[in-house]
């Protein structure tokens, strides 16, 4: 199933993925990489906390097995969808604590900060 995005307003990139849909949209389903680890769904203020308004470029992955953005985002295990390049904000303490401990390594892709 191809997931995009139903429409322009309300847009947020998730801040583990960068999977950009509607806040209804992870509301409904969550984020459809990140499920095992964000648990959006039904979940405003988790989508809230996970998923960030402001970020840049739109990129379209439509055929992750051999697209080059695929290769270039290592996100040839996603789902097909619209993805950001870059995505300004960052998880929860406490989340990525969480992740940290899942062995899931979380890397910030909000550009405008220094790691
Ligand atoms: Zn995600």
């Amino acid at each position: 199933m191809d997931v995009v995005p139903t429409g322009m307003r309300g847009l947020r990139a998730c801040l583990l993925c960068s999977l950009i849909k509607t806040a209804d949209q992870f509301e409904l389903d969550g984020c459809d990489n990140c499920a095992e680890f964000l648990p959006m769904k039904g979940n405003r203020d988790m989508v809230y906390d996970c998923t960030s308004p402001s970020f840049d470029g739109l990129i379209s992955l439509m055929s992750p097995e051999d697209s080059w953005v695929a290769k270039w985002q290592r996100t040839n295990r996603y789902v097909k969808g619209c993805y950001a390049v870059s995505v300004t904000g960052e998880l929860p303490k406490g989340m990525r604590q969480d992740l940290k401990s899942r062995g899931v390594i979380y890397k910030s892709r909000d550009t405008s900060v220094k790691s």
